[in-house]
């Protein structure tokens, strides 16, 4: 098991956490009311504020990656409130402080992203 973060520490990265992921969800929901694939309710004020519009394409390129990263902060949120957070979800080994003061959202240990990332590249 990891150490206990500090009260501090885990308020800062929620703080972290909760930006990134509403900077993302505004994103999507305009991706959503854009490709108006999906029937969203929250996506309906957004709407109305939207005046950029992107190319379809781009905004799902852009969307693909950003749903994944959302979930991941969705995860390291939950695992900031049950305990875990910190902690590789692979190998169970503490993630260094560099690595998780960068991308706090993130799963996995340096060593297992290598693995990972290795293991699509001769997928
Ligand atoms: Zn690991």
């Amino acid at each position: 098991m990891a150490k206990k973060l500090s009260k501090k520490d885990q308020d800062k990265f929620r703080a972290v956490l909760a930006a990134k992921r509403e900077s993302i969800t505004d994103k999507l929901t305009k991706t959503i009311s854009e490709s108006k694939e999906m029937e969203v309710n929250v996506a309906q004020d957004v709407v109305d504020k939207a005046e950029t519009s992107y190319s379809k394409e781009f905004l799902l390129s852009l969307s693909d990656g950003e749903r994944r990263q959302l979930l991941l902060i969705d995860e390291a949120l939950k695992r900031l409130e049950r305990g875990g957070f910190g902690v590789c979800q692979v190998c169970g080994k503490e993630i260094g402080a560099k690595r998780i003061a960068a991308i706090p959202w993130t799963p996995l240990c340096i060593e297992c992203q290598e693995k990972a990332e290795a293991e699509q590249r001769t997928a």
